[in-house]
């Protein structure tokens, strides 16, 4: 099979041709048909965080079709199926156990631990494999698997704040903010300063406001989610929340926060970080999605463009979520 293959950190992905992965006991194997491109796989391929598995095949939101059963497992041929981030836990450690297998000591992650789904075909655990609703196509299901469940796990630590700030106008914004208008909240929108563009998309998207991070919102807010991996915003978002608000950090890795005064802490604000997702945030939000309904604007490249599509995104210059598409 053909897959774009991340041999040393900080280098392009290779095109290569692999033998086709045999699952095993509890996997199945899936034709990919489409794999979203997230900026976790930019901290991947930029050694940004620890412990890459190479050489690796990026990607962990991939939308395939069951091809082959392991030992185990029934699933029909031809389902369609999503792999996101969280790829297998260990189900016994005190994490596991309490309903925390976002935080497993021993968790495995797709296209990071995991070959992922640059690629023609993939190996996942079946019970980290989820249906995906119908009404949205393949390159359209795939930015729900980690833009979508990462920021709706983000939503939900914002708590029912109504007054909603998002930091950084990407993959993630783009379905928080549909969602967050489907619960009646108002969303206030901050993209890199004069970004004109990604301040219009969020308007397109339902947000009340939107301006540079270096701008205040009209009056103070309930919460912030921050997207972008900027530590600099963690003071301004901790400075435009109200006493009691709640900064949510969304992102897998993040420049050093810069030191601020501890008035802005006082009030019993609170700063807290997203850390992977549990089946039980998939499940919720991908029954949640046609509700709203949340429609996804994507870009598509093909398999062997990754790298282009990766540098859009390191770029800032994709409007909703970048996506491979598969050409059987
Ligand atoms: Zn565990
Ligand atoms: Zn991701």
């Amino acid at each position: 099979m053909r897959a774009m293959v991340l041999k040393r950190l900080h280098t392009p992905l290779e095109p290569d041709e692999r033998a086709l992965p045999v699952p095993g006991p509890g996997q199945i194997r899936l034709r990919v048909q489409a794999c979203a491109v997230c900026r976790t796989d930019l901290h991947v391929v930029d050694g940004e965080l620890p412990d890459v598995s190479l050489p690796i095949i990026p990607g962990h939101e991939i939308v395939g079709r069951v091809d082959a059963c392991g030992p185990g497992v029934a699933r029909d041929q031809g389902m369609r199926l999503g792999v996101p981030w969280l790829g297998w836990t260990c189900g016994s450690c005190t994490y596991c156990r309490s309903g925390q297998e976002n935080l497993c000591d021993r968790a495995r992650f797709t296209g990071y631990t995991l070959d992922g789904g640059y690629a023609e075909y993939v190996v996942a655990d079946h019970r980290y494999c989820f249906a995906l609703p119908d009404a949205l196509d393949d390159a359209h299901a795939a930015p729900l698997l980690c833009a979508g469940l990462i920021g709706y796990r983000a939503l939900r630590m914002a708590g029912d704040a109504r007054r909603l700030g998002i930091y950084g106008i990407g993959a993630a914004a783009h379905i928080v903010l549909q969602v967050a208008r489907h619960q009646q909240r108002e969303t206030y929108a901050f993209t890199r300063s004069g970004d004109n563009a990604a301040q219009a998309f969020a308007w397109s998207l339902g947000a009340v406001w939107a301006g540079g991070s270096d701008e205040r919102p009209p009056g103070e807010l309930d919460a912030a989610i921050i997207f972008a991996p900027v530590g600099e915003l963690v003071p301004a978002a901790l400075a435009a929340v109200r006493k009691g608000g709640i900064v949510v950090c969304g992102g897998i890795h993040m420049s050093d926060i810069p030191r601020f005064p501890y008035s802005l802490l006082w009030g019993e604000r609170r700063l807290v970080s997203v850390a992977n997702l549990t089946r039980r945030d998939a499940t919720e939000f991908l029954a949640l999605a046609p509700t709203v309904p949340i429609r996804t604007q994507v870009e598509c490249f093909t398999l062997k463009d990754a790298n282009i599509a990766l540098d859009r995104l390191r770029s800032g210059s994709v409007n909703g979520a970048a996506v491979l598409l598969m050409s059987h």
